[in-house]
């Protein structure tokens, strides 16, 4: 587990191989995805850092709605009323968060990948297979969320895979559209999460355009460590890569 401030306003929350962030704009608080359930007990600590607390949190706005991304949503929409935001397509698997097809048998990949092992292992000591599903979720695609993010659909990961991206600040969260420790092979580096997490991977590649055009300095992603190398740079990485 580890908490750092990525850039001004913006921590980051790193607990079993996976982020959330949380982002101040202006007035507003906000998380960037939602972790694993244990990944709760460390924003206490994070929010601590900033002067803050979850009664000052008002929304969580999701990348998408895959397990370890809506870890404590639930908790923090009953505990502190706070507003979950997932794109509609993305809305059966929050509510159902172990419901979802995959683009290849999951099972496969540690025995393909035994660099999946620690990731994947740990992920499961940190809750991932009791994430609890959230309803009454607010449509990301209707509406603009807090804190100044702009929404960018870039299905394949999932149908409603959304990158956040934050213009004015040169920042874009790519959620698990791109990542840079791919959980199921431990792989580094900027890549497309292999087909074992990934829906569909052809649509996939091709939202890589979209994180590029961002022309972000700093991607920040669902997985593995800030990159500072541009979002354009990142997104060329990524495509040259075979999906695993
Ligand atoms: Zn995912
Ligand atoms: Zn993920």
């Amino acid at each position: 587990m580890g908490i750092s401030q990525v850039t001004t306003g913006i921590l980051r929350i790193e607990d079993a191989g996976t982020n959330c962030y949380v982002l101040e704009h202006d007035d507003a608080l906000v998380f960037v995805d939602a972790g694993l359930p244990r990944t709760w007990r460390f924003t206490h600590e994070a929010l601590r850092r900033i002067g803050r607390e979850w009664a000052d949190v008002t929304d969580i706005v999701v990348t998408h709605a895959h397990f370890d991304h809506i870890g404590f949503a639930a908790k923090a929409q009953r505990e502190f009323g706070v507003r979950v935001w997932v794109h509609p397509e993305d809305h059966r698997i929050a509510a159902h968060p172990y419901r979802y097809q995959p683009g290849r048998p999951r099972l496969l990949y540690p025995l393909l990948h035994p660099g999946s092992i620690p990731v994947l292992g740990s992920m499961v000591r940190a809750g991932a297979l009791r994430v609890p599903g959230v309803d009454a979720i607010e449509d990301l695609a209707a509406e603009q969320p807090p804190a100044g993010l702009r929404v960018i659909h870039t299905p394949g990961h999932t149908d409603g895979h959304c990158i956040l991206h934050l213009p004015d600040r040169g920042v874009v969260f790519t959620g698990d559209a791109l990542v840079t420790l791919d959980p199921y092979t431990g792989r580094t580096g900027p890549r497309v999460v292999a087909r074992a997490g990934t829906k569909d991977a052809p649509v996939a590649r091709d939202s890589l355009d979209l994180v590029a055009a961002t022309d972000a300095d700093l991607v920040l992603t669902g997985h593995g460590e800030p990159w500072t190398h541009g979002a354009a740079a990142a997104a060329q990485l990524a495509r040259s890569r075979e999906i695993a």
